[in-house]
């Protein structure tokens, strides 16, 4: 009876294993009784109860951007808008659509079932706090803030309250929204807190050309659109500069940073990039059906391949998204930028993310002692080793 009841290792073998970083043929991946891994063999011997499936296993996707605050607003904002539109429509949206609760743990349902173990979750407000606390999905929490460039205070000291009060120990940041909507004093303040709380940083970066001009000399949509709902932006001097390259050193060197999106990130914000950060203390987060969704436009990707710079994986939100689905955003800049290759994307939907997230000692990875999750991906052209439209994602543990 008691041989009975004991969990057992288990062995799983298929045509690949992505440890995290590199495809294995022909491997066997080995998981003692609590799904933590104790190592990847390539011994090809029969043994009873090994476990064999068709397809390549990985580690559980990271999912490095995601609002599950906004699931509600599922179908309801209109596509291929641009961010001007997008951000009015977010507003008004809010405002006549309630919060559901029913709606955020669907989302989280639902990105289980896509493979997702890790997500890195933006909160405006402690609405979805509940479900991230109840899931399973291991959530970091980043508390989002914004002042229109009014450089108060309160807006900061807001943040601060809300962070030491929230109901998660460690998981958490405080995060300016986008260079656009914060003035460089709340960026400074925020700054100057995360050094104090060692955690990593994410801010929204040149998801749309016009926040670049904003910057550069203030004008262009974005600047155009917050003028007219009457955002004041005389404490606001422009800087000739790129956005990324006019913000960026305001962040401490310490902390990691995601710059989420990307879209309008060019060779001169790139070379800026790398003279301030080493690869591993930034990543390039990008959410490219989102991308399309909203602006019918995608990042640079085969810039920032040439460049070798480091890149995870975002869904974004339901607002600007139909899915939340890691393989979805993968198939997507497969299918739009031929060059990259699937253990690249497979490291960016793995251990990138888990680093951005600073999780990689759990996720992200087959190292052994690691409990990073088991995905199964089926109907893949193991030939050329590319997904296919119809690939798709199974959790094995
Ligand atoms: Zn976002």
């Amino acid at each position: 009876l008691f041989i009975n009841i004991k969990k057992k290792m288990r062995k799983i073998r298929a045509h690949y294993i992505f440890d995290g970083y590199k495809l294995h043929k022909n491997a066997t991946l080995v998981l003692d009784s609590d799904s933590k891994v104790i190592e990847i063999t390539t011994s090809l011997e029969e043994e009873a109860g090994v476990e064999f499936y068709n397809g390549i296993v990985c580690p559980g996707f990271i999912n490095a951007h995601c609002h599950l605050e906004l699931s509600h607003l599922k179908t309801s904002i209109e596509q291929h808008t641009g961010l001007p539109g997008f951000i009015s429509q977010v507003v008004k949206r809010r405002s006549e659509i309630p919060f559901s609760e029913q709606a955020c743990l669907e989302a989280d349902e639902s990105m289980k079932k896509n493979g997702i173990v890790a997500v890195g979750d933006i909160s405006n407000a402690s609405e979805s706090y509940a479900v991230k606390l109840n899931s399973s999905i291991y959530y970091h929490t980043f508390i989002e803030v914004f002042d229109l460039h009014s450089n108060t205070a309160e807006v900061y000291n807001t943040a601060k309250k809300q962070y030491k009060e929230t109901p998660f120990k460690k998981s958490k940041s405080i995060v300016p929204h986008a260079p656009y909507s914060c003035s460089k004093k709340l960026i400074a303040r925020i700054a100057a807190h995360s050094k104090d709380h060692e955690y990593p940083i994410s801010i929204h970066n040149q998801e749309h050309n016009s926040e670049n001009l904003l910057y550069k000399n203030k004008t262009g949509e974005l600047y155009e659109n917050f003028i007219k709902v009457g955002v004041d932006f005389s404490n606001f001097a422009s800087t000739n500069k790129s956005s990324l390259q006019s913000y960026l050193p305001l962040l401490p060197k310490e902390q990691h940073v995601l710059l989420v999106h990307n879209v309008y990130t060019n060779q001169s914000d790139i070379d800026f990039l790398k003279s301030l950060r080493d690869n591993n203390e930034f990543t390039l987060v990008l959410c490219p059906l989102s991308n399309l969704y909203i602006g019918n436009s995608l990042p640079p990707l085969e810039l920032f391949i040439t460049n070798s710079l480091p890149i995870a994986i975002g869904t974004d939100s339901l607002a600007s998204n139909t899915n939340l689905s890691v393989l979805d955003e993968l198939k997507c800049l497969q299918n739009n930028f031929a060059e990259i290759t699937l253990e690249q994307l497979l490291q960016a939907a793995t251990s990138n993310g888990a680093h951005a997230l600073q999780v990689n000692h759990t996720f992200g990875s087959f190292k052994a002692g690691k409990k990073a999750g088991v995905n199964l991906l089926e109907h893949v052209d193991l030939q050329n080793i590319k997904l296919k439209d119809e690939t798709t994602v199974r959790v094995l543990a």
